[in-house]
């Protein structure tokens, strides 16, 4: 299992790699499929993972027209590595080939060569795809840039690192030494902004050790910890589908027999190691835990009172009134709002405070309260976040859920998540480790503050706090 395999998976949605991995008319073979899986679905969450798929594909036209004439591919190559023009003699015939998709066959030229910078490799696919961009970085600012992005990753996946891959596992070849002037591979892609640039991931932070670790990983739609899947209802062809996923395995279970994955341990290890390195610190939960505001089992034992001080310390956020958060939460929300737009990110919150009824329903609904996450949005001190920025054209992102475990690897590539995940403590904002976009108001001291018109609720909360530390021994 390869770094390449997990990606090609990953980007394609958690279908076949050997779907992604056909460079030429690949879009057109994946829309096709989800259609034809979207025909067979048997339950909602099939069809809502999808036609996430289906929009992926369809911003992604891999069409063989772009790749018309103009300008000398012989250029595009020089462009992104001078010193090839010394194998022009042996490129030269490749790229003259009329009619096909040259991306493969130059990036396999160049790989034979020597040439084993992912990132420029890259570029020259993807100049061969868009000619008019030829020469250009690759930045935020251009027209259309998040399709292109998407188109860049897609190339990475599919055409480039399948060439680096194929170089590596030949033992026949002798490893070639680096061509004149090539760089060692870069450990990112794209441009240098981490926050801006779709084709960087949040994965990058970790230690190496441990980013290569979870790099490796082949992750399947049913990751997240905690994800089932009935079999009962599904129809034959989704539940092959399933089955060929990675890590899908069967289980039999007190109401019958059920999907999950085998790989949600390694879910939740990666959202812990992710935790560890956002700045600021860690989580810091506003119901559970010592860092609480207000416990679980401290609501609990007053609820209507604990409710009733919750919502007279409500307000509107400020630009987003019609959504409510306890004050200080609220206008600390605005700030960072305005920060990230100072740095071009349009953050916005999609929902804060929920009132009990809803959470109740929720909790209904749902079967158990973790499910609604405890009471976090209930005392206003939780909100989510939007983080895609262009739904149609964006890789797939889609907040508040957690059905397809590879939409959340993709979050974690979302500038909206980069920018907060860097700057949200600064701001008194922390995330809760399993969702990237759900955030906390919590900062240092803030519990003194919440409480200040309500000693009586502190000092049951601080009971139930002091009652879960660990006892000091007298000697
Ligand atoms: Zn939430």
């Amino acid at each position: 299992m390869t770094r390449d395999r997990a990606r090609a998976s990953r980007d394609s949605g958690g279908m076949s790699p050997a779907i992604s991995r056909q460079a030429s008319g690949a879009a057109r073979t994946r829309q096709s499929e989800v259609l034809r899986l979207q025909g067979l679905a048997g339950n909602s969450a099939v069809t809502g993972m999808l036609t996430l798929q289906g929009d992926a594909a369809t911003v992604t036209p891999d069409s063989p027209a772009s790749t018309k004439a103009n300008p000398d591919p012989l250029a595009v190559v020089a462009a992104a590595f001078p010193t090839a023009m010394a194998i022009a003699g042996q490129l030269e015939p490749i790229l003259r080939l009329a009619g096909a998709d040259l991306a493969p066959l130059a990036i396999g030229a160049l790989v034979a060569n020597g040439f084993r910078d992912e990132s420029k490799l890259t570029d020259v696919a993807f100049w061969l795809h868009h000619p008019e961009l030829s020469g250009e970085a690759l930045k935020p600012g251009l027209p259309g840039y998040p399709s292109l992005a998407k188109d860049w990753i897609d190339l990475r996946t599919s055409v480039v690192r399948p060439a680096l891959e194929v170089r590596d596992a030949s033992p026949e070849v002798v490893q070639s030494h680096p061509a004149p002037g090539e760089q060692q591979p870069a450990a990112t892609s794209g441009s240098d902004d981490f926050v801006k640039d779709w084709a960087r991931s949040t994965l990058e932070l970790l230690p190496r050790s441990q980013r290569e670790k979870f790099e490796s990983i082949e992750w399947g739609p049913l990751d997240f910890p905690g994800t089932t899947v009935a079999i009962k209802g599904l129809k034959a062809d989704a539940l092959d589908w399933y089955l060929k996923q990675p890590n899908v395995v069967q289980k039999d279970g007190k109401e019958g027999p059920y999907l999950t994955s085998s790989n949600q341990d390694a879910a939740k290890a990666l959202f812990l190691a992710l935790s560890q390195v956002r700045p600021g610190g860690g989580e810091r939960r506003v119901n559970i835990n010592d860092s609480a505001v207000i416990p679980e089992e401290a609501f609990r034992s007053d609820p209507t009172e604990f409710y009733d001080y919750v919502t007279s310390q409500l307000e509107g956020i400020p630009g987003q009134t019609d959504i409510q958060m306890n004050s200080e939460a609220a206008t600390k929300f605005a700030e960072m709002r305005g920060a990230a737009k100072a740095e071009g990110v349009p953050l916005v919150a999609l929902n804060a405070f929920r009132p009990l009824a809803h959470e109740m329903k929720a909790e209904k609904a749902a079967g158990n309260r973790n499910a609604v996450g405890g009471i976090s949005h209930l005392i206003g001190l939780a909100v989510d976040v939007k983080l895609h920025i262009d739904k149609k054209r964006d890789p797939d992102v889609v907040e508040t859920g957690t059905g397809n475990f590879n939409k959340m690897l993709n979050m974690l590539e979302s500038p909206i998540y980069k920018w907060i995940f860097m700057n949200g403590s600064r701001f008194g904002f922390y995330q809760y480790r399993q969702e990237p976009w759900h955030w906390e108001y919590n900062p240092e001291g803030f519990r003194d503050r919440f409480y200040a018109g309500a000693p009586n609720l502190k000092e049951k909360t601080e009971a139930v706090l002091e009652a879960a530390r660990p006892k000091k021994r007298k000697k």
